[in-house]
């Protein structure tokens, strides 16, 4: 039977930056993915912030489509605002192309010394004797291994979590319906991320254009079943008509993203669950990637400790819990509760709002100084939002 320190579940970005951390611990960490190939199909819009990504990895023009400058928001009504990179911050940064850029992850953690396999799957898990047996099936075969630690990367649909007893179940409200399509034929500027808002276009949720390149990009859109009144594909059919006539569609990725915000725990005695498993997204953005990487790292980290000091129990886990939490549990927690004020803005709020801002000078602005503005000239508006626009 093999046996490891650690097994950790799921080749995404958090499973490979998990898998990579217990390897340069000294840990024996195996790193199973139950797809072929890592990295595909895609299932995201690949959008990555500047500064927390290269805080992680330095970027390689392999695995990076595009590099970003500006963003684009626009209302309802068609107004439109656009942020330099100073203003949007980590909402501008790379597109990346997630085929290469997790498959280079993977090899990270192999190059560390994990030892990684594909078309593996974990389909069992049961504690004995303070470890735990995890059934896999490699190519097809049934084996049993064992470890002291597992932790769960195995995604929004994480099984792990179910096993291990962790709550990560999600309300209707606490998940966006996905659809995205990889497009060419269509005009953008190859530097500028585009997000259109409001109910008309995405209830719960948003519009997004990410560029590929120069001659093709992500279109994609993600809405809360909770409020939609038609599935999503729908909404991004209807958009795409009317904004994108002439467009083809090359590829389409069907996902959900969750936006629960901060779970309790993602620990339980002999397991951690990071990224979507841990419901690691943010509820506004929808962005998982850097927090996947981060949770991945504060895991890691903690195994490494549980290992030296021969102690898996959650007790001592809960070291992770409090990592990942002071390090982006918090903005988790912020931004649920700012998205829950934002999904009461109807379309004609959105529209005023942008209209206010579109009439600014910008540029030189800070946003703390954008909101102040703001609030100077829409007083009634903002003071639902004022804690956290100040
Ligand atoms: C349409 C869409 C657009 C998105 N756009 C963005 C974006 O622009 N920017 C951003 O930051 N985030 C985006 N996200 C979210 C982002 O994709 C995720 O947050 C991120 O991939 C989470 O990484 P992860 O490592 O936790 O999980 P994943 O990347 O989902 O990896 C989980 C891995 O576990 C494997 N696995 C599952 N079960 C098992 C098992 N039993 N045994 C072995 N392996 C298993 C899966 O095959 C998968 O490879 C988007 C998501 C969607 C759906």
């Amino acid at each position: 039977m093999m046996d490891y320190d650690v097994i950790v579940v799921g080749a995404g970005p958090g499973g490979s930056i998990a898998a990579k951390t217990c390897a340069e611990k000294g840990l024996d960490v195996l790193l199973i993915e139950k797809r072929q190939e890592i990295g595909v199909p895609v299932r995201c819009a690949e959008g990555v912030g500047r500064e927390d990504f290269e805080e992680f990895v330095k970027p390689d023009e392999r695995w990076i489509a595009s590099e970003i400058e500006n963003a684009e928001l626009c209302s309802p009504s068609e107004y439109k605002i656009k942020l330099s990179a100073d203003m949007a911050g980590n909402e501008v940064g790379y597109v990346l192309e997630r085929k290469i850029f997790d498959r280079y992850l993977a090899k990270l953690a192999s190059r560390a010394g994990a030892d990684v396999l594909t078309k593996t799957s974990a389909v069992s898990m049961k504690r004995e004797n303070g470890s735990v047996k995890l059934g896999i099936r490699s190519m097809g075969e049934f084996q049993e291994t064992s470890a002291r630690i597992v932790i769960g990367a195995d995604g929004v649909e994480s099984r792990v979590a179910k096993w291990a007893g962790i709550d990560t179940t999600l309300k209707l409200n606490e998940i966006e319906s996905c659809v995205q399509y990889l497009m060419t034929d269509i005009n953008f500027e190859p530097t500028t991320t585009y997000f259109w808002v409001g109910r008309k276009y995405a209830p719960g949720g948003y519009i997004w254009l990410f560029p590929k390149g120069e001659d093709a990009a992500n279109v994609g859109i993600g809405v809360m079943p909770s409020m939609a009144e038609k599935p999503a594909k729908q909404y991004l059919d209807e958009f795409i008509k009317e904004h994108f006539p002439e467009g083809e569609i090359v590829e389409v990725v069907v996902g959900g993203v969750p936006v629960k915000g901060a779970i309790e725990t993602a620990v339980a005695d002999n397991v951690m669950l990071v990224g979507d498993a841990a419901r690691h997204t943010d509820p506004i953005t929808g962005g998982g990637i850097i927090n996947a990487m981060r949770a991945g790292y504060h895991a890691g980290i903690t195994a490494s400790e549980a290992v030296e000091a021969g102690n898996y129990s959650a007790r001592f886990l809960r070291k992770y819990d409090e990592r990942w939490m002071n390090d982006f549990g918090k903005t988790l927690v912020r931004n649920r509760k700012l998205q829950e004020k934002m999904l009461k803005l109807d379309d004609s709020t959105f529209d005023k709002l942008f209209r206010g801002i579109g009439s600014m000078r910008i540029e030189d602005m800070s946003v703390k100084r954008l909101a102040l503005e703001l609030f100077k000239r829409e007083p009634k508006l903002l003071w639902d939002l004022r804690e956290f626009l100040v």
